[in-house]
């Protein structure tokens, strides 16, 4: 064939090498491609799958948790709640002293305490028992400004980050574990009954009120400062949202209709699938070099844990394919993981003439010396392509959720505001990828429907919100109230 005879010929004589790398980000980049017509094809299927996923247990690959939460807070919450928040790396301990109406937050303060990794892939009772631990430590510090009622059992809420088949607002079953985590007796287990056993070992007294996700922690500590909140998106380690469905749109819901005739759904939009999706080669090795293949594609596209691993990922192949890092590979450049998205971040961001930040993180993570400008123009170029496909995605994934609730239009005479509460590392910290997620988002709903959508960072309100969720369930409440 003439021409591919021509092109052969063409690439032999300019720099090879260069040329080769060059294709390869190309294809990439080609594969990555999310134009508007996609987006709304994404949108449009997480919409289908949302619906499916409410009509059967097991209906969609979204399970579309029901939350056992029909009330989101008002603000009338009273009393001393702790809150513990286990999702990433790192876990928090949490107590607030709630005031009521006009007092709201008397007090709160809050413990971090990170996750020895080996804990992350051991066994359920050493997990929950540091868990214990930390929590019994920080109760045990509990002063001034805080008043338990007297002869009261203290009370918790519990934001667990994952999977978790609701079986009550206080109860519910690991369905799997995600980001990393990995522990197989925890998996099918009551993670309540879990935490509790492991407190009842070290002598704390205490009980969990609620058990919540942190999407649904987000959108409760969302409402409780904004009463226009309705849904919540976590773009973190990793990623998921929860609205809240009127309760007669929820087929597989089969107790009673709640009072407030809504019901707080948990997506678990990281396990969306579609044809839609961009997915190229290199998520495909990751999926199957990961701890759960086949599992959460989306959040894997879109999610902190994995965006600096896919630019990894890329990069290997065009130093193995090209030479691109010269004529050996770098062997930093084999491990999974090594390049984290704050990495990734922190090269996409970097405004300096000669790049010294893209080529001060090539050396010091990748143990790759002396980069040229031009190489490291092409590592910023990566990072765009790949946060922009997980940023664009995130959008579309909201816009599903607005046309599932009928507030993707303006309908006539009506001016609804509609706020989504937005937490996570990535949100918070990756301001190309936050400012990506907007931008897409009024792309997608036009400037008219796009005036009346507000996101409103929800700085840890997971906590707060999992505390709240505890109070307006309490053991005592009832009492309260008659
Ligand atoms: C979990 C969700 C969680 C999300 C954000 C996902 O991996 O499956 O339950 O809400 O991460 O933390
Ligand atoms: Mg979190």
């Amino acid at each position: 064939c003439a021409a591919a005879a021509l092109v052969v010929r063409h690439r032999m004589k300019s720099s090879g090498k260069w040329t080769r790398a060059m294709a390869i980000l190309r294809e990439f980049e080609e594969k990555c491609r999310t134009p508007t017509s996609k987006l709304r094809q994404v949108a449009d299927a997480m919409d289908v799958e949302m619906h499916a996923g409410l009509a059967s247990e097991g209906g969609s690959k979204l399970k579309m948790i029901i939350s056992y939460v029909d009330n989101l807070p008002t603000g009338d919450e009273k009393g001393l709640y702790y809150a513990l928040d286990l999702g990433g790396t790192n876990f928090r301990v949490l107590r607030v002293q709630l005031g009521g109406k006009d007092a709201r937050v008397v007090k709160q303060e809050f413990e971090e305490v990170s996750i020895p990794p080996h804990l992350m892939t051991g066994t359920s009772d050493a997990l929950f028992g540091y868990i214990a631990e930390a929590l019994a430590k920080f109760v045990a510090e509990e002063g001034e400004g805080f008043h338990p009622a007297p002869g009261r059992q203290r009370e918790l809420g519990f934001t667990f980050s994952f999977p978790v088949r609701q079986t009550s607002i206080a109860s519910g079953n690991l369905i799997k574990w995600t980001k990393g985590f990995s522990i197989e007796d925890t998996v099918g287990q009551d993670v309540v009954g879990e935490l509790t056993k492991a407190m009842e070992r070290i002598g704390l007294d205490m009980r969990v009120a609620a058990l919540v996700n942190d999407t649904i922690g987000t959108l409760a500590g969302g409402k409780y400062h904004n009463q226009d909140v309705i849904a919540a998106v976590i773009l973190g380690t990793g990623t998921n949202a929860a609205y809240v469905e009127r309760a007669h749109a929820i087929p597989k819901w089969h107790g009673l209709l709640p009072k407030s005739g809504e019901m707080v759904i948990n997506m678990e939009w990281g396990n969306f699938r579609s044809s839609h999706l961009p997915l190229t080669d290199y998520d495909q090795e990751l999926d199957n070099e990961s701890l759960n293949p086949g599992e959460q594609i989306f959040e894997k596209m879109i999610s902190g844990m994995y965006l600096g691993d896919i630019v990894r990922r890329v990069l290997y192949k065009m130093a193995e394919e090209a030479a691109f890092f010269g004529d050996t590979v770098p062997p930093k450049l084999k491990i999974p993981f090594i390049l984290r998205t704050p990495n990734m971040s922190a090269m996409h961001h970097d405004t300096s003439p000669d790049l010294r930040v893209v080529g001060d993180k090539l050396r010091d993570i990748l143990e790759i010396p002396n980069t040229s400008l031009k190489v490291r123009k092409v590592v910023v170029e990566l990072c765009d392509i790949v946060a922009t496909r997980g940023a664009r995605l995130s959008a579309a994934g909201i816009v599903g959720i607005l046309k599932k609730i009928g507030r993707d239009t303006v309908r006539e005479g009506e001016k609804q505001r509609s706020v989504i509460a937005l937490d996570g590392g990535l949100y918070e910290h990756y301001t190309k990828f936050s400012t990506c997620m907007e931008s897409t988002l009024k792309e997608l709903l036009g400037e008219e429907v796009a005036a009346n959508i507000l996101i409103e960072h929800s700085n840890d309100g997971s906590g707060i919100g999992a505390a709240l969720l505890a109070a307006s369930h309490s053991q005592y409440s009832e009492v309260e109230e008659s």
